[in-house]
């Protein structure tokens, strides 16, 4: 099964068809290069009898309604009560929502499949016009996203893509009230001249995070945004000293201004080699 292009850990499924009420200047449906997606998600909000009628198995991670939000005020409530129906005869699979009108979750009164997931978008704590006075995006301001997200009492998760400027205090201290299981961070990847915020902001702002204990899961094209940072904390953990030993995690943190161990510790995720070396001179201690 092909994987979701937003997550590599989950599969899409999109029953609901027509385009998107929210209209996000930076949707990834309007640059879809095939015309019978690009068909698919326009026009009225109505349900993909072919997708409605699909066998989604058991023991598989869906993504539902990837390329539209399912929640959104103007979608019917019976399309949302028919796909949770749909979604519960298939009761032995994990399901993934996400959304920028998470107060519909706990409105809507539907029954969610037992095994759920709740996600919502939240790309910044501003408001942001684009070059011509309209808004961003038509949903829910980010405040509304982040005090409905606050009461849902379920699994939830944030994503913050595409990640747009934004303070570094307030948009920590939302996540750490929401408290979800994990925090996507992805950046812009089609380049709509967005907002977007210093590399130095993004590391203040995983850092806070993971200090929190918040798990985060770093999105590839992120890296177009914080790419130096990331150069020299690989530079550093790579290079070797005169003696031959690798510069001590200690010391890339101390240069890398990490007041947490763990952050640098994600810089060093994919030098396996260094850990181990790193591990083993800790048992020796
Ligand atoms: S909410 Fe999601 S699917 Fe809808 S327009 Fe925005 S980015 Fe696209």
């Amino acid at each position: 099964m092909k994987k979701s292009n937003m997550y590599d850990w989950c599969v899409p499924w999109n029953p609901l068809a027509g385009e998107c009420p929210h209209k996000c200047v930076y949707c990834s449906t309007k640059s879809i290069p095939w015309k019978s997606v690009r068909e698919k998600y326009s026009g009225e909000l109505r349900l993909d009898e072919k997708a409605m009628k699909k066998n989604l198995g058991s023991g598989n991670t869906w993504f539902v309604c990837a390329q539209n939000d399912l929640f959104a005020n103007t979608v019917p409530q019976d399309f949302i009560e028919e796909i949770l129906h749909r979604c519960r005869i298939y009761d032995d699979n994990e399901y993934v929502f996400q959304t920028k009108n998470p107060v519909r979750y706990m409105r809507c009164g539907c029954t969610f499949p037992s095994s759920s997931l709740f996600g919502c978008t939240i790309e910044t704590n501003h408001i942001y016009e684009n070059d011509m006075g309209l808004t961003i995006s038509k949903s829910p301001s980010v405040a509304s996203r982040m005090l409905a997200m606050e009461k849902l009492e379920s699994r939830k998760f944030i994503t913050i893509e595409p990640i747009l400027d934004f303070d570094v205090d307030i948009l920590s201290d939302w996540i750490k009230r929401i408290n979800p299981e994990f925090v996507n961070i992805g950046a812009d990847s089609k380049r709509h001249n967005l907002p977007e915020p210093s590399a130095d902001k993004i590391h203040a702002l995983i850092e806070k995070l993971t200090e929190y204990g918040i798990e985060i899961r770093e999105k590839h094209n992120l890296h177009r945004l914080h790419d130096l940072r990331h150069t020299c904390a690989t530079y550093l953990l790579k290079s070797k000293g005169e003696d031959g030993q690798h510069i001590p995690l200690t010391v890339v943190q101390r240069i890398m201004g990490h007041s947490q161990i763990s952050t640098t510790l994600l810089y060093a995720k994919v030098l396996d080699e260094i850990m181990k070396s790193e591990m083993k001179k800790l048992r020796f201690k």
